[in-house]
């Protein structure tokens, strides 16, 4: 059975009423947004949208069970690139709202985001700092541009950008507090088990997770998230053929270039490793050849005037086969895997977070290994580590190699 990841957040649940607000919001602010669908102008890249929820409702908001306010962020553009991303309007409500129940990850990372996954396992909600908020929203038009002519982007499709303001009790005092959010892809599938996770930056300082081999091979269920050092440790690779190697290295390329041009760095390349066993792939399957994945393949009638939804891009290349990519077309090869992959967290600016940490770090450090590094250098870094990660010539172990330092 697929291993169940977080807590529920159900009534009683200390984020309950924030992730009941969230969602709330989400279902009034995304049902409105569902006209005709005009080509996108500059406007739209500025305008939001404020509602006011409470217990009595008004024309605008339906009644709620508590008093908050929602701010939708460039509905338009958001709708945009969701159709842009093959999402169908009606599956996105339903996953989020059918019913008011979320998984929360207790902040997998160290920058204090809270992470729910939406019921169905489809898609997370990251609660985000306002500084990363103001960053996507300044960069908004070129993440679109940037998604529109590379539709295999490997960087995280957001599908929806919102604050809900409300009153916290801290300290028997109630305070206003505005959470930003948004809604974005997860990478890894509902429907099957991920064996290995890689969180890979390139970098070496810190990059290692301490976890315990004998249990890890025992215990399906204790899947720790690796790092850089577990990576090389393991002497792990992408095994793509060069088709694949071509078309990854190539995107790759194109996406961190747009990353370091928007001054960002501290992302990652989320990798999660499926091995297919061999009994899984059915005589079905290998007729298929490519099964499309649920979520990118609804198709409707694109030439119905009254169709809501836009006609379906092509399917995804690196979610083409069960949500992700394969490593090889031999259908019984062994050690064959299916691998999920993309870049994540990339909405740090470098500017705003990281100038003092390059600072006081390379008081002590090597340049190179340090991850607070400038985002042209953090860029070539990532870039090169991934590439040189990626179905080569067996690489030197680290211990063997000086210019990696733990
Ligand atoms: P930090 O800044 O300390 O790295 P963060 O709070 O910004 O942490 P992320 O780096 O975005 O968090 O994500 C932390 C972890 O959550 C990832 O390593 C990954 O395991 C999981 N995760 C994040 N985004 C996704 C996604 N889109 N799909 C699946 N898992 C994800
Ligand atoms: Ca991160
Ligand atoms: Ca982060």
């Amino acid at each position: 059975d697929r291993v169940l990841i977080g807590n529920k957040v159900s009534e009683g649940h200390v984020n309950f009423i924030i992730a009941y607000n969230m969602l709330t919001g989400i279902r009034v602010a995304v049902s409105r947004c569902c006209g005709f669908m005009k080509p996108l102008t500059p406007t739209d890249f500025k305008f939001n949208k404020k509602l006011a929820f409470d217990y009595h409702g008004n024309e605008l908001t339906p009644s709620s069970e508590y008093a908050f306010k929602f701010k939708d962020y460039c509905p338009e553009v958001f709708r945009e690139l969701r159709t842009l991303f093959g999402i169908d309007p009606a599956d996105y409500l339903v996953s989020l709202t059918s019913k008011y129940i979320l998984s929360e990850l207790n902040s997998p990372g160290k920058s204090g985001s809270f992470f729910y996954y939406s019921r169905d396992y489809k898609y997370i909600i990251k609660t985000i700092h306002h500084s990363e908020h103001r960053h996507l929203r300044r960069h908004l038009q070129e993440y679109y541009k940037h998604v529109k002519a590379n539709p295999n982007t490997l960087i995280c499709q957001f599908y929806g950008l919102h604050r809900v303001k409300m009153p916290i009790s801290f300290q028997n005092k109630i305070n206003h507090r505005k959470i930003y959010f948004l809604v974005m892809n997860n990478l890894f599938p509902p429907h099957l088990d991920i064996n290995t996770t890689f969180d890979l930056k390139g970098s070496t300082w810190g990059r290692m997770t301490q976890f315990d081999p004998q249990l890890y091979e025992r215990d399906q269920f204790y899947r720790p998230v690796l790092k850089d050092l577990n990576w090389l440790d393991m002497e792990k690779r992408i095994e793509f053929g060069p088709t694949r190697k071509e078309k990854f290295l190539i995107q790759l390329k194109k996406d961190v270039d747009l990353l370091a041009k928007l001054n960002i760095m501290d992302y990652s390349l989320l990798l999660g490793i499926h091995d297919i066993k061999p009994k899984e792939i059915n005589d079905n399957q290998k007729e298929q050849q490519q099964l499309v994945f649920p979520e990118t393949g609804s198709i409707e009638d694109s030439t119905n005037p009254n169709s809501k939804t836009a006609p379906i891009t092509a399917v995804h290349y690196f979610k083409q086969f069960e949500g992700g990519i394969r490593s090889s077309d031999q259908f019984d090869k062994d050690g064959d895997k299916i691998y999920y992959v993309g870049i994540i967290d990339c909405l740090t600016n470098y500017s705003i977070m990281k100038k003092l940490e390059t600072f006081w770090r390379s008081l002590n450090h090597d340049r190179k290994t340090v991850s607070a590094i400038p985002p042209r250098d953090y860029g070539d870094r990532f870039y090169t580590f991934i590439q040189k990660s990626v179905d080569a010539l067996p690489q030197t172990k680290y211990k063997d190699n000086p210019e990696i330092k733990r």
